[in-house]
């Protein structure tokens, strides 16, 4: 039988000892029901984790075989880990729908969390998960051109306000340019692939960085972590 792989970003306690689960697919996102998940004695509890890779089989919205791929242990037994993976889980089921190609999503979501997960440095692919989500997300900022007449020349900087880089023929006097630091990490990450990256690992200005995404997302999906609430829910 065929398995499809899925991670679990969400879980609920559902009828008298089921769960829901909620999983990124490279087709979106799943739910299904898992009997029995809420049971000590039996296995099935095993596959309704938080923050786990499963290959499974459905049947009619039910789960009905299972293997568990990846628990995540390192992450799980980080508290500094476990926070910034689940404002990621959160953010994936939030904003799914924006998602523009759930293939590609899948997987660098599955490589963003095993680099998390076995990385010493995982604020910085914390970072590069935000940036080139932006991408994937359909709310990419213009970062190699004028984002008001598409040239290539003579940019002056990134102006938040405008979504993009402005060059010295298009740029007004209310414009404010963003801090250049910022901007020249958020554009390595941006366009540096991602085995790049890996390979080749530097300094960035996390809290600036962050800034810049928090703003970012909210301003152009309206989108505001409330994980602080979820994080609670775990504990
Ligand atoms: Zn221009």
């Amino acid at each position: 039988m065929e398995l499809t792989e899925g991670i679990i970003i969400k879980t609920i306690n559902y009828k008298e000892s089921s769960k829901l689960i909620y999983m990124i697919t490279d087709r979106g996102l799943a739910s299904l029901e898992v009997k029995g998940a809420n049971k000590i004695n039996g296995h099935s509890h095993l596959y309704a984790n938080l923050l786990s890779k499963i290959a499974f089989s459905e049947n009619k919205h039910f789960l009905s075989s299972a293997k568990v791929l990846d628990n995540y242990v390192n992450i799980k037994n980080d508290f500094n880990r476990l926070e910034v993976t689940l404002k990621i889980l959160e953010l994936s089921y939030t904003l799914i729908e924006h998602i523009t190609d759930f293939e590609i999503y899948y997987h660098f979501l599955s490589e963003i969390l095993d680099l998390i997960n076995n990385k010493d440095n995982y604020l910085f692919y914390e970072s590069i998960f935000y940036i080139k989500t932006l991408y994937l997300l359909g709310i990419a900022p213009s970062l190699n051109a004028c984002v008001n007449c598409g040239k290539k020349e003579n940019l002056l900087g990134f102006v938040f306000s405008r979504g993009g880089m402005i060059c010295r023929n298009c740029y007004k006097t209310s414009d404010s340019i963003y801090d250049k630091d910022v901007t020249v990490d958020i554009i390595k990450l941006y366009y540096t692939k991602l085995d790049a990256l890996k390979e080749n690992e530097f300094d960035i200005n996390y809290n600036g960085i962050k800034d810049f995404y928090i703003r970012y997302y909210s301003d152009y999906l309206g989108y505001n972590s409330k994980s602080k609430n979820i994080f609670d829910k775990v504990k």
